[in-house]
């Protein structure tokens, strides 16, 4: 079957078509299968630093794109992007992933890990148009972004993906994985489901990327990941991702990538360009005050505020917008169109604060947050530095309130 046109054949399939919308699925958080009962008591004085000065980090990378061994077009794609230099991970990452090397990169969030799987793998398949990748990342959302970045990268290649995520038709993901794309981006949930009833045949891909692997352990997705990476030609180049090294996430890679590189770009335990402090409130009643007193600081420009439950989410948002404060919501309460129809009102600015919980937040690049706000506090300290790693993105400083119990 011709699929290499680009064509508007089938919008979505192509990295050039739409997202998928959602059709009023279950619309979960993502597959979120997290346990909330083990909180962490954290030290409150865990959650004050202050931002240290980012000039000091600058990085001199030791390749320019063009250095690559990447093709022309994909050269063309990432100087249209506005890219000038690698990042740190791209830097490091993309020569020895060029090189077929199975790769681990530590790195945090917004860190510009996307382009380092991403280049690697569309120029081998650009090379050999036998050649599938698998993509699996934590939540749709994420899942979502990476192939948005997968159709920029890949534009006017004639390449085309599938996004295979929970909350969207079956039916739809069906008809694209039927004409074999060349690359499937997804959740470990919803692949797992297209593998059991035979739409998936994972024995034709050859490249594997697992992004932010520690969040798909964390939210319980271990074994599907087992089963599904089971599944793949023995024959193969794997990426990997992740922001932390936890024993779950070793073991995964000790089996599943023997051999494999290690690239480290992580700089601290936390993001170095965030200001962190935080708020004191008495009485549960004050807490919206006080919220009320951050939100009208001028320099609170955009927020991302973090709450414990869907309820409680949704609940904050109405308050606020009550309060005046144009305000989205994401949460395992809505449907994934809804969740992505307030992501993408934040990313455009029609609304400057959007209340989220910890898991449909996780992965998402909106890279002008200038302020996270704990509005409670996360489960781990670990969960802390993720919600943190939304503000301050591509070097800029950022702001991270947490609000605290007197
Ligand atoms: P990621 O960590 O892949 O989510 O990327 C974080 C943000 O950095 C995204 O908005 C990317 O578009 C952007 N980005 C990635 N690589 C570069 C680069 N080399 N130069 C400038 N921005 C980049």
């Amino acid at each position: 079957m011709p699929q290499n046109n680009y064509a508007p054949r089938s919008r979505s399939a192509h990295f050039g078509g739409r997202r998928p919308g959602g059709f009023g699925g279950r619309g979960n958080s993502g597959g979120a299968r997290r346990k909330n009962g083990n909180k962490q008591l954290i030290d409150p004085a865990r959650f004050v630093q202050a931002a240290k000065i980012v000039e000091a980090e600058v990085y001199t990378p030791t390749h320019m794109f063009a250095d690559f061994a990447i093709s022309d077009l994909l050269k063309r794609n990432i100087a249209t992007k506005g890219y000038t230099a690698p990042s740190p991970i791209q830097d490091q990452a993309i020569p020895l992933a060029l090189e077929g090397k199975d790769v681990l990169g530590i790195a945090n969030t917004g860190t510009g890990k996307t382009a380092a799987f991403a280049l690697p793998l569309l120029n081998a398949i650009l090379e050999d148009k036998s050649k599938r990748a698998l993509i699996m990342a934590p939540t749709r959302e994420l899942a979502a972004q990476i192939e948005e970045e997968l159709r920029a990268y890949a534009r006017g290649s004639g390449l085309f993906g599938a996004l295979v995520i929970g909350g969207t038709s079956m039916g739809k993901q069906i008809r694209e994985l039927r004409s074999n794309p060349n690359v499937v981006i997804g959740t470990p949930g919803r692949l797992k489901d297209h593998t059991q009833q035979g739409t998936l045949d994972l024995s034709q891909f050859n490249i594997v990327v697992l992004d932010e692997v520690d969040r798909m352990v964390d939210m319980g997705f271990i074994n599907d990941i087992r089963i599904l990476l089971g599944m793949i030609a023995d024959d193969r180049q794997s990426l990997f991702f992740s922001a932390t090294m936890e024993p779950k996430v070793a073991s995964l890679i000790e089996t599943f990538m023997p051999g494999h590189i290690t690239v480290s770009v992580k700089t601290g335990t936390t993001s170095a360009n965030v200001d962190q402090n935080v708020v004191h409130y008495g009485l549960e009643e004050e807490k919206l005050e006080k919220l009320h007193d951050v939100l009208i600081d001028p320099v609170v420009v955009k927020s991302l505020i973090f709450h414990e439950t869907k309820y409680g989410a949704e609940r904050l948002s109405k308050a606020l917008n009550d309060r005046g404060f144009k305000t989205e919501a994401i949460h395992g309460g809505k449907s994934q169109s809804h969740r992505q129809r307030a992501l993408d009102a934040f990313k455009a600015n029609k609304v400057t604060t959007l209340v989220a919980t910890d898991v449909a937040a996780r992965g998402i690049d909106v890279s002008d947050v200038t302020h996270v706000i704990n509005y409670s506090i996360p489960n781990t300290y670990d969960d802390y530095v993720h919600r943190i790693g939304r503000a301050g993105r591509a070097g800029r400083k950022g702001f991270a309130l947490t609000f605290v119990r007197k």
